[in-house]
């Protein structure tokens, strides 16, 4: 989708036309019965989700172009997009649907199925690794460095062992080892 203005200096939206070839009829469906999806039905395209979204501005779908995209069973666009991807888990759009659209319960439905097709970006792919292999995302700042601040070497209680080990039996733990 893009958006222009006309020559005549009033605003325009133009919309690249949708092939109805490639649209999966089952999409909204699928979603709709996830344990998130009850309310999509409802969006009534008011674009309150949008407006709520920190970072819609710089999504090329906005997030109520992505419910109608699920809506019309666009599923190769939305599976394949970027944004679900870069949503903040803010949840400020969930908060003001005026219809109860759980919108960031749904990109999560959406990256499930997206990660399941192996449609996972080369990033976040290296941070679920970093997750499965070290037990958390940020390594504690080195010895030398604690010791310069006066803490003890180790960080009191931490392991991180209990956690390598449940994620290495999750289907994260499968994908980034590459078992599937
Ligand atoms: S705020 Fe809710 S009803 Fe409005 S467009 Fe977004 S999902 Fe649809
Ligand atoms: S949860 Fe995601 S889509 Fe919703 S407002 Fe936050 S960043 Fe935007």
């Amino acid at each position: 989708m893009t958006e222009t203005d006309d020559k005549a200096g009033q605003p325009a939206i133009l919309i690249d036309p949708i092939d109805m070839s490639k649209l999966d009829s089952g999409f909204r469906s699928e979603i709709k019965n996830m344990p998130d999806g009850d309310e999509i039905n409802a969006c009534f395209a008011c674009s309150t989700c949008t407006a709520a979204c920190p970072i819609a501005n710089v999504w090329k779908y906005k997030p109520h172009q992505l419910i109608r995209m699920i809506l019309l069973g666009m599923r190769e666009e939305v599976l394949s997009s970027e944004e679900i991807w870069l949503c903040l888990t803010c949840f400020q759009c969930q908060e003001r649907c005026p219809q109860k659209v759980r919108v960031t319960d749904i990109f999560f439905d959406c990256k499930n199925l997206a990660a399941e097709e192996g449609k996972i970006p080369e990033n976040i792919k290296g941070l679920a690794r970093e997750l499965v292999e070290n037990g958390q995302l940020y390594q504690v700042t080195a010895d030398w460095e604690r010791e310069d601040m006066g803490l003890e070497p180790e960080v009191p209680g931490l392991s991180t062992d209990g956690i390598k080990a449940i994620l290495k039996g999750t289907r994260t733990g499968k994908i980034t080892g590459g078992e599937e």
